[in-house]
């Protein structure tokens, strides 16, 4: 029995897939400590800086005086509090939709929603590049998966004029892994004239991509009757935790309804949704991190491209930089880390087997000078 685990283990060991945990000993920065040792930090979802923002952090201390520290139950049960609905309004307004729901994470909220608008025996259509959750959503939906060729509407529309019974077209709105966008007015097009629903997962466009962080589908003009279901998460450029479906009101009710981890899970502490809702203030009263973020991006590709590094097409703050082998990246990963930069090695299951990379993240919180320092760094061990 643990022979097998042992074995388990060895193999990962080997094929350089083992994974391990790095203690942080501070909050969540650019500038972190493990080990005694600071780091800058490259690799977090913390786009904004808002992690450990006073402001933020404030927000949550007098939630939690106010409001406790847990939800104490479900939502449906009696675990949804005044912060919780007042998030929620919030935020279906910042994003222009009907209404908002609140999931625990946005993990939940993809199983949740798959699991709504998905039939038992269905088909659900994939780009084959989306997170994991999407994919799981759909397999624990029971629905079939087609998992269509990255971006490729052209290929995806060809296979759906011979399948029928596709419930949902599901796609990340920014690749997690790669930081390109999904063509996202073109798989709008197909899903209206297929009568399908489309879902879309802006975990790492919001609070990023549009006005005052509003999204990507804000940022291509794309709204409610669009895309009808749009997901965002609250623990990255957000700083936070947790997650929001938003679209319109029969899809929240049946959401409320039906949607399994929504249900059944408790409610999140209303302290995170006050920083939340701090956060969400932050965002529309000071767009200076949009514009500093934009300027880091530029001046990351364009002293890449002048170093020769391979970039990928993104002009999000995701900037990887592939490198194929996953013993390669790690020992890259760790020559970087003896250079006081932590950039964690991404290896499959999480980028397919072969595409092993850097996944460099940049920060409104990182300064010109540190930017230059992961240049200068890559330069010496690329
Ligand atoms: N969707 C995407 C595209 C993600 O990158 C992530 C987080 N890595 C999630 C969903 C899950 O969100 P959460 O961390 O809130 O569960």
């Amino acid at each position: 029995m643990f022979t097998e685990l042992e074995q388990t283990l060895r193999q990962r060991l080997d094929e350089g897939l083992y994974r391990r945990r790095q203690v942080l000993e501070g909050p969540q920065s650019v500038e972190v400590t493990v080990n005694g040792r600071q780091l800058i930090n490259f690799c977090g979802n913390d786009y904004l800086g808002l992690a450990s923002h006073p402001v933020v952090v404030e927000a949550m201390q007098r939630g939690a005086a106010r409001y406790g520290v847990g939800g104490g139950a479900s939502h449906l049960v009696c675990g949804h509090m005044t912060p919780h609905h007042s998030l929620e309004e919030e935020l279906a307004d910042f994003v222009g939709r009907e209404r908002a729901l609140l999931f625990s994470t946005g993990y939940q909220a993809n199983l949740g929603v798959l699991g709504v608008l998905c039939r038992r025996g269905n088909w659900v259509a994939e780009d084959r590049l989306n997170h994991a959750s999407l994919l799981d959503g759909a397999r624990l939906a029971g629905a079939r998966l087609k998992r269509y060729p990255h971006g490729d509407v052209g290929e995806l529309a060809r296979w759906m004029a011979q399948h029928q019974g596709v419930s949902v077209i599901a796609t990340d709105a920014v690749f997690s892994m790669d930081g390109d966008m999904a063509p996202l007015g073109e798989l709008a097009r197909l899903a209206r004239e297929r009568g399908t629903w489309l879902y879309v997962d802006d975990a790492h466009g919001f609070g990023v991509l549009g006005r005052q962080g509003r999204g990507t589908l804000d940022l291509l003009g794309l709204g409610q009757s669009q895309v009808p279901a749009y997901m965002a998460t609250l623990g990255k450029a957000m700083g936070v935790f947790g997650a929001f479906v938003a679209g319109p009101q029969p899809l929240i009710e049946n959401l409320i309804q039906q949607a399994r981890t929504y249900i059944f899970t408790t409610a999140l502490p209303p302290a995170v949704a006050e920083a939340c809702r701090a956060s969400l203030r932050l965002l529309q009263e000071e767009d200076w991190r949009l514009v500093h973020l934009r300027k880091l991006i530029h001046r990351f590709r364009s002293g890449a491209a002048s170093l020769g590094l391979p970039l990928m097409p993104s002009d999000t703050p995701i900037q990887p930089i592939v490198i194929g082998d996953n013993q390669k990246t790690l020992e890259i990963s760790r020559k970087l880390w003896k250079r006081g930069l932590w950039i964690a090695a991404i290896r499959p299951p999480t980028v397919p087997v072969g595409s092993a990379r850097l996944r460099i993240t940049l920060s409104a919180a990182h300064s010109e000078a540190q930017l230059d320092r992961l240049l200068e760094a890559l330069a010496g061990v690329l």
